[in-house]
Parts: structure tokens; sequence; C-alpha cells
């Protein structure tokens, strides 16, 4: 089956009608390595009690096109699931959950759920180091609350990010791709993390004046600039502004609490950007890829 690279709604809903369309693709990117049970790894399997199902020709076990995927147990249908993949992979600010409850006509809860494992196959693999000009500050966000959009909340969340500094096609410096993670405190071990997971050695890499970086000179190539309230480090704030007012904008009225996988949400269509043809089979591809979450382990991933 051919790569789906529609990006309007009318292209989408030309291509999947039926569950057996998203079954029919899901099935497509399991197999697209080669078959393994998840019993016992054999490669060789043959027709199933339906025919979205595949039996291990050795253990004899069935499984349906979804086991195994984050669609297991999907609830929606897989129809509204896709469709609902499809709007937030192509839209440029995505659609919170209070926005896709009222037009898909689904319980919010519902809707949570199934953006909570939208957004668990959005975390970046680390596979991609950035490696040119890298730039790295802190920020804090936090204080978004229901009916006071941006008000001070008291607690406020630590963020990291690092973006990486590319010429476009009329040599113009502007941002390549870029990274975020949530950290307890500002010290060399908790920025660490971000260095560890998204910045290559040979990177050249520049920060403020904080002192939490110096450790980090032993591993990567760090130089210091005055931040200047910014000033010193302008496309990297007008990134933070982004970041900042989308979470403000889409997400006030709903839960913030879960900030890392919204920042990797907006950084999977970030980094994406693009490549609009191909962010929603991507994102397919990585849902089919990722292992199944219930309701309770995004729950317990909240207390934690
Ligand atoms: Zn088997």
């Amino acid at each position: 089956m051919h790569m789906f690279s529609g990006i309007s709604i009318n292209e989408f809903r030309g291509k999947f009608t039926t569950e057996d369309d998203c079954l029919r693709y899901i099935l497509d990117k399991k197999l697209a390595d080669g078959y393994s049970c998840s019993k016992c790894q054999h490669g060789q399997y043959g027709k199933g009690r339906k025919w979205h199902y595949l039996r291990c020709k050795k253990c004899g076990y069935d499984a349906s096109a979804t086991a195994g995927t984050l669609f297991h147990k999907c609830k929606l249908g897989l129809l509204k699931a896709f469709e609902i993949a499809f709007r937030i992979s192509v839209r440029k600010k995505g659609m919170s959950s209070c926005e896709l409850a009222k037009e898909f006509g689904c319980q919010q809860r519902s809707a949570w759920l199934w953006k909570a494992k939208i957004q668990e196959a959005m975390k970046s693999s680390g596979k991609h180091a950035l490696s040119g000009d890298v730039e790295v500050d802190e920020f804090l966000v936090g204080g978004f609350s229901a009916g006071q959009p941006g008000r001070s909340h008291g607690s406020k969340d630590l963020v990291v990010l690092a973006i990486e500094k590319v010429k476009d096609k009329n040599d113009k410096i502007t941002i390549g791709r870029a990274y975020c993670r949530v950290i307890d405190d500002a010290s060399a071990d908790s920025l660490k993390k971000i260095f560890d997971e998204h910045i290559a050695p040979q990177a050249s890499v520049k920060t403020d004046g904080w002192r939490g970086y110096w450790p980090l000179g032993k591993d990567w190539n760090i130089t210091k600039e005055k931040s200047d309230k910014g000033a010193g480090f302008p496309m990297l704030h007008i990134h933070i502004m982004n970041i900042k007012g989308w979470l403000r904008g889409v997400h006030h009225q709903c839960e913030t609490h879960r900030l890392q996988q919204y920042l990797d949400e907006y950084h999977f269509r970030f980094n994406r950007r693009g490549f609009l043809s191909s962010i929603f089979d991507k994102l397919i591809t990585k849902m089919t890829l990722a292992k199944p979450i219930s309701y309770k382990m995004i729950k317990c991933e909240l207390n934690t």
C-alpha cells in the first residue's frame, strides 16, 4: 500500500471510508519490516480467524492488526480515531481534547485519552541529535488553569529548550529542529538530560552564563553568551514565546499538567513542518510500533 500523503480533510475522507481501510493501513505498517510473533518471535504467519488477524505458524498465537499497538482497545472506532490523529497532525496548532470532543461528538474523557495516546507516539525517538549550531536556554511555564488563561497559579514548571540554527533556501538563518524537556531544577544534572538525548557531542552549543552549564563543557563544545534578557538569543526566545502562546491559546481550557507530552506534541509537528504530506503517515507508523497504554498508565504518569 502506498503512503497516504493527503493534507486536506477531503483527501483523508476519500482514502479512509471504513474501519477496514484503517485496519489495512495498520496491518501494512505492522508488516513493513516483516512479521514477528509477539509470543515466540517466530517469523512466519498464516491466516487468522479474520482477514486482519495473523496466526503464528509456530505457536498458533492469533493476533489482530491492532494488538500490541496504541490502537489496541480503542473505543472510539478506528475511523474516528484515524481522523482525530489526522487532524492533530496536519493542523498547525493541533486540537485540544475539548475541541475534539465537540467536533467528534464524543465524551471529553474519550477524546482526552485518545489524544494522550497520540501524544505518546509523538515522543521523540532521540535518534536524530542536533549537531550544528545549537542554542540552549531554560524558561518557566505555568499558571494555566480553567478560566484564568495565563494567570499565575502558584507553581511553575521549568523547561529547557534546544534549537538548531540552519540556513533556509534563501540563505537566511532560521530554526531547523528543536526539542524541549521539563526539568526539576537548573542544575547541571538536570540540564544534562537534554544534552544526552538531543545534542550530539560535535555540535557547537551556545548558552548564557548560568553555572549549571559549566560542567557540561567537559563533553560538549559550549560557548557562553550574555543573554541580556533574551536579546542575545533572539530566535530561541521567539520559539519560547510561540510555545507559551500555543499552550495558552489552544489549551488553557483543558489540562496542561502533562506538560512534557504537550511539548512533545508541539515539536513533533514543528520538526516536521516542512514535511506536511508525510506527517500523518509517520504518526500512524509510530502509533503502530508503540506499545499499548491504558487510561490507568496515563493517570499513573500524572502522579509521578
Ligand atoms: Zn508464535
